[in-house]
């Protein structure tokens, strides 16, 4: 029994931070490392000690193992903890830590490596009759060979990375003259993701459900569950919502697949946390499809159903105890309600959607009943494109699945991001939908019902609200106060903004490209574009403070004002709207509005207020991801405002000064 008192965690944010919170309670010490592009992310205040690594790739950061164990040496560190991802799978880092006399809060390597391959884990699953994908796992001497083992087994088929992981590495294939094509683009993508290009052909199971089970082993022989989750709701074969336990599963079925789970435990001797992941077919027939050797992104819901902290499970185990002496009255607490994970990513675009970076402007989350945010970022944070687009888990728990799925909804409206596009409004339509309600799930949920809609959000009242939020200034991005009008806080909730202002000029607002005309007269807000005329009268509003928004009804809509760039959020629809001055009305170059077409940082400003500039003269420097930038004048002009200073981080289309014509 070796008692831990420091831990190193080699992850970064919102696991990390996880992890530190465990280990606050404890009383055990933490030691972080961090990346370059992450020296301003929570974890790092938080742990105890905080060790900066030099870069923001991966492999020169968080995969350095050499690096960071002699970090946990030279911080006298006990013990190692991975999190989940980056190192948590690789047998070689786990061996390294305990030759370095340390202790690796996980499995033994041993484990590991039998599960690391998933082609060696099918066969060791097969050998004690679980059952596992039916499949093609032998060697061939040639691809020509591979199809006929992909005919034999029957279109559609999958091809898979042996060594994949987060669902990289794997296409479905569903005819013989796609085959060869698709077989090299997996290998290809395996070769570059895991440097590994061996690939194996399992049939394709048509919208199974993906079921998993949470199980723990300790060093006396023990494995015990903790029930399972249903991790159905899946885009690019990657997990969007989770939940614990998984609805419309009979008893039998369940108690079938839990001992599976354990006796595939027990046949590796496993150690500490793990994951057994099956799918599940219409008839509830189930088939092996990995295990996964760690700390699972889903375990929160595990949590929240057994009132356990997984954590805190996993360390003692490492100190030598048995799974009983750690378990309240040594036992395997019941299921208490259900809980709803949802991974809140950074991204674009509703289905199609891809990574999006940028700093983080505005960050709030007001808790409700049964909520828990276990988030990684906060206002202010770069999300850099250097790693996973998953900023936080919004997890939330109840008694009953409708009231946990009501209580999700409420949180998820309750969660205000502002500055970058995350996926809102795509985990709200999961929510909404009848057969997600239903507990109908299957891996082809989003596929099939969630669609991006054409119903155009209320624009008008968005346009109408910016121009209330711009006109009447309220601070600009770097604190200064203006003047023209000055609202105490307490003031504020009488105040009905709506009557109190007026539009000097017609305002030009750019939204999606759309470039909108908007004045108002008496109560009424005209607002053109592309020779369409509306006119709308703005419910009254009041102004709560410099980011909030009280509508009459009660609601409340964030915004955040950033250079003359608008964020707005209202419940799960967020917008970005940008003001165009006039000067940058005019169609000539970059005169106007000077903006970034990439997030990064203000590295030097060139000039100031006032100052004259003749065409090609230096006007800001960006360093945007590892290059400089340099932004020059591209005529004579005036620089009439600057919105930024150096070392601010900037996102797309920001405007950062404002030039006019001379
Ligand atoms: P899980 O079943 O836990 O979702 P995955 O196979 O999806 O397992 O792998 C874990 C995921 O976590 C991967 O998508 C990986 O890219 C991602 N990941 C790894 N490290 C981090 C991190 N530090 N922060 C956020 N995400 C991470
Ligand atoms: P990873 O290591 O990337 O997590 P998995 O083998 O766990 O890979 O598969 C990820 C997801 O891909 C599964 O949850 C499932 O939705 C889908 N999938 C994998 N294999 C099959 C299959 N043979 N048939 C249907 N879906 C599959
Ligand atoms: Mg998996």
């Amino acid at each position: 029994m070796q008692k831990i008192e420091k831990i190193l965690i080699s992850n970064r944010g919102e696991i990390a931070s996880r992890i530190i919170k465990t280990c606050k309670r404890l009383q055990i010490k933490t030691v972080a490392i961090y990346s370059e592009a992450d020296s301003n992310y929570s974890f790092v205040k938080e742990a105890e000690e905080a060790i900066s690594l030099i870069g923001s790739e991966s492999k020169e950061t968080y995969l350095n193992i050499e690096k960071i164990i002699s970090i946990a040496r030279q911080t006298k560190c006990d013990a190692i903890h991975p999190g989940y991802g980056f190192l948590s799978e690789n047998s070689n880092f786990a061996e390294e830590v305990e030759k370095a006399g340390l202790i690796f809060i996980g499995p033994h390597h041993s484990a590991i490596f039998a599960m690391g391959d998933k082609v060696e884990s099918r066969k060791k699953m097969k050998s004690i009759n679980v059952p596992v994908v039916p499949g093609f796992d032998g060697i061939v001497s040639s691809d020509t060979q591979l199809l006929e083992e992909a005919k034999k087994i029957g279109f559609p088929v999958m091809i898979k990375a042996s060594a994949g992981g987060g669902g990289r590495g794997m296409r479905k294939v569903f005819s013989e003259k796609e085959f060869f094509t698709d077989l090299e683009s997996a290998r290809r993508e395996a070769k570059n993701f895991f440097s590994n290009d061996s690939v194996f052909i399992e049939k394709y199971i048509v919208n199974p459900r993906h079921i998993e089970v949470q199980i723990f082993g300790d060093t006396k022989g023990n494995v015990i569950h903790l029930y399972d989750r249903d991790c159905s709701i899946q885009r690019r074969n990657q997990k969007v919502v989770e939940e614990a336990p998984a609805p419309n599963i009979s008893d039998k079925t369940r108690n079938e697949i839990y001992n599976t789970a354990i006796s595939a435990g027990k046949c590796i001797n496993y150690t500490n946390a793990g994951t057994v992941e099956f799918v599940m077919d219409e008839n509830e027939n189930f088939y092996f499809l990995e295990m996964n050797t760690r700390l699972q992104v889903e375990h929160p819901v595990t949590e929240m159903i057994t009132g356990l902290d997984l954590v805190e499970l996993q360390i003692r185990i490492s100190e030598g105890f048995s799974i009983y002496e750690i378990l309240p009255d040594g036992k395997v607490p019941e299921i208490r309600g259900s809980a709803i994970e949802l991974r809140i990513c950074a991204e674009e675009g509703l289905i199609d959607s891809k990574p999006s970076s940028g700093n983080i402007r505005y960050l709030n989350f007001s808790e409700n009943e049964g909520a828990r945010f276990d988030s990684g970022v906060i206002t202010g944070n770069n999300v850099s494109i250097y790693y996973d687009s998953m900023i936080a888990k919004l997890i939330s728990y109840s008694e009953s699945r409708n009231t946990t799925i009501e209580r999700a909804m409420t949180n998820l409206k309750a969660l205000i991001i502002l500055g970058l596009p995350t996926n809102h409004l795509l985990l709200d339509k999961i929510l909404s939908h009848s057969e997600f309600r239903e507990g109908k799930v299957n891996t082809g949920f989003l596929e099939k019902y969630i669609h991006p809609s054409n119903t155009k959000n209320d624009i008008l009242f968005y346009l109408s609200i910016c121009a209330v939020i711009h006109s009447i200034k309220i601070h600009d991005l770097m604190g200064r106060a203006f003047s023209e009008i000055h609202f105490e806080p307490k003031i504020l909730d009488k105040c009905y903004v709506s009557d109190s202002f007026e539009i000097k000029n017609t305002l030009k607002i750019k939204h999606e490209n759309i470039v909108y005309s908007i004045y108002k007269e008496n109560d009424i807000f005209y607002i053109t574009h592309d020779n369409e005329k509306y006119h709308y009268v703005l419910p009254k509003i009041s102004l709560l403070n410099e980011n909030n928004i009280l509508l009459e009804n009660g609601e409340k809509i964030y915004f955040c004002k950033y250079g003359l760039n608008i964020y707005l959020q209202n419940n799960c629809i967020k917008e970005t709207f940008q003001i165009l001055t006039e000067s940058n009305s005019s169609k000539s170059k970059n005169s106007g509005n000077i903006q970034s077409s990439m997030p990064g940082k203000i590295i030097s400003i060139h000039v100031k207020k006032g100052d004259t500039v003749n065409e090609g003269d230096p006007l800001i420097s960006i360093e945007s991801m590892k290059m400089e930038n340099i932004i020059r004048a591209e005529i004579n002009a005036k620089v009439e405002d600057i919105f930024f200073s150096v070392n601010n981080q900037i996102n797309t289309e920001e405007t950062l000064m404002i030039l006019k014509n001379i």
